[in-house]
C-alpha cells in the first residue's frame, strides 16, 4: 500500500469482527497498529473471540470487543464513538437450506445496514464506511450473463433476478448495498466505498468458522462429488486478498464506488484437478463432470433448489476485476494457492480424513 495512505486518527470499527473475512481484516489492522473496535454478538464466547485476542496480544494495535446485534437500532453507537473509519462486514451468510429467507437473511442484512449507517449519521467522527457487499449484489445467476449479452460481469451490473424465494442470500446482499448507496447519498460527511468479493477461500484464523467457502471445500473431502462434478463455476478470491481489499478501500484517499474482488473463475472439475495434483488420489475428488440431468437431480440433496441449479449449471461465470486492480492496486493470489492452503487447513484441523 502506498505510504501516503496514513491511518486515520482514532479507533477503527469492524462490525462482525470475528467472522471468517473480518478476522483477517482485524489481524491486518492490529499489525498496522490500529486500535480496533470489533462488534460481535457474544463477546463472552471464547470460540468467537479467542483467536483475535491471541493475535492482539502479539500485535502493536489494541483490540476492544463490543456486543452488537444487527437488529438492534442503537447497538453500534458505543462501538463507533470516535471512529473515523467503519468497516461493515457483519451479515448472515446462508446459501443452503434457508428456512425463513426474510427472518434469517433479508431482515438482518437490510436492517443491520440501516442501523450501522444511522449510527454513522449520529457519530460526528465518521468519515468513511467500507461496506462488505458481494458479487451476488452484481449478479443473481450465471445465466444472467447470457441475458445481458455480456462476456463478464463488472461493477455496472446489478443483480436483478434474485428475490425472497430465488437466491435469497443474493437478494439480501443486493438490497443491503442499494440501501447503503441511498443512505450515503443522503448526507455528505462520510463517503461509502464498497467491496464485492467472490467466493472467499483460503485459510481461516478461527477453527470454528462455518463460512460458505469452508462448507464448499468440505464437499471435496467428504465424498459429495463421488458421482462426479456438476458443470458449475466459482469466482474465487483469497480471504487474505479480501482483507487487503478492505484495507485499501478504507485507506486510499480517493477511493470510491464498487470493487469486484475476484481472482479467477474455476469449475468444480478444475478445482478437483488442483486438489488431486497437490494431495494425490487418497480423497474422493471427482474425475469427470456429470450430465446436466444428473446434476439437477443431485442439487436438492445439497439444499440447492432445482430452479437455482437450472440457471447456473453449464453457464460460464466471469468477472472483470480491472477496477480493483487499477483503483485499489490489488494483486490477486491464483485460485490454486487459496484452494490448496484451505484444504490443507481442513486436513490439519481433522475436518477431512484421507
Ligand atoms: P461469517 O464468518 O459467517 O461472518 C459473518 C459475520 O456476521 C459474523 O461475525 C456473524 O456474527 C455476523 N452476523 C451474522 N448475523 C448477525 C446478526 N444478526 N447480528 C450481528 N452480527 C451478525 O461469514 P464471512 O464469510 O466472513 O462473511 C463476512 C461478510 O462477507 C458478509 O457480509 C458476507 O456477505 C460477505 N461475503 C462473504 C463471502 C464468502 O464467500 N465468505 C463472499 C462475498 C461476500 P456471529 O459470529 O455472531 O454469527
Amino acid at each position: 500500500m502506498p505510504d501516503q495512505n496514513l491511518p486515520p486518527p482514532g479507533p477503527v470499527l469492524v462490525t462482525g469482527g470475528n467472522g471468517y473475512v473480518a478476522s483477517w481484516l482485524v489481524k491486518r489492522l492490529l499489525e498496522r497498529g490500529f486500535d480496533v473496535h470489533a462488534t460481535v454478538r457474544d463477546p463472552g464466547d471464547p470460540k468467537k473471540t479467542a483467536h483475535l485476542r491471541e493475535i492482539a496480544a502479539r500485535s502493536p494495535g489494541t483490540l476492544s470487543f463490543f456486543r452488537a446485534d444487527l437488529l438492534d437500532p442503537d447497538g453500534f453507537d458505543r462501538a463507533m464513538a470516535g471512529c473515523a473509519l467503519v468497516f461493515h462486514t457483519a451479515s448472515p451468510l446462508i446459501v443452503r437450506d434457508v428456512r425463513d429467507p426474510v427472518r434469517d437473511l433479508v431482515d438482518p442484512a437490510t436492517r443491520g445496514t440501516r442501523n450501522v449507517l444511522q449510527a454513522a449519521n449520529r457519530t460526528p467522527s465518521v468519515r468513511r464506511v467500507v461496506l462488505t457487499s458481494s458479487i451476488v449484489a452484481v449478479y443473481g445467476d450465471a445465466a444472467d450473463l447470457e441475458d445481458l449479452g455480456a462476456d463478464r460481469f463488472d461493477e455496472s451490473h446489478w443483480n436483478s433476478t434474485s428475490n425472497e424465494r430465488h437466491q435469497p442470500y443474493s437478494y439480501s446482499k443486493r438490497l443491503a448495498e442499494v440501501m447503503a448507496w441511498e443512505m450515503a447519498g443522503a448526507q455528505d460527511r462520510w463517503d461509502l466505498v464498497v467491496v464485492n468479493p467472490g467466493l472467499v477461500l483460503g485459510p481461516g484464523l478461527s477453527p470454528h468458522t462455518k463460512a460458505e467457502g469452508v462448507l464448499m471445500m468440505l464437499d471435496f473431502g467428504n465424498g459429495y462429488y463421488t458421482f462426479g462434478a456438476p458443470d458449475l463455476e466459482f469466482a474465487i478470491v483469497d480471504v487474505r486478498d479480501v482483507a487487503e481489499g478492505h484495507l485499501r478501500a478504507g485507506m486510499i484517499p480517493g477511493a470510491c464506488g464498487r470493487h469486484i474482488l475476484v481472482s479467477e473463475s474455476l469449475s468444480v472439475i478444475e478445482i478437483a484437478e488442483v486438489l488431486r495434483h497437490h494431495f494425490g488420489d487418497g480423497f474422493p475428488f471427482p474425475r469427470q463432470t456429470v450430465s446436466r440431468a444428473v446434476a439437477l437431480m443431485l442439487a436438492p440433496r445439497r439444499g440447492i433448489p432445482q430452479a437455482v441449479a437450472k440457471r447456473n449449471l453449464g453457464y460460464p461465470l466471469r468477472f472483470d476485476n480491472r477496477r480493483a486492480r487499477e483503483a485499489l492496486g490489488m494483486r490477486f493470489r491464483p485460485g490454486a494457492e487459496s484452494i490448496v492452503e484451505h484444504f490443507q487447513q481442513l486436513l490439519d484441523d481433522g475436518m477431512v480424513k484421507s
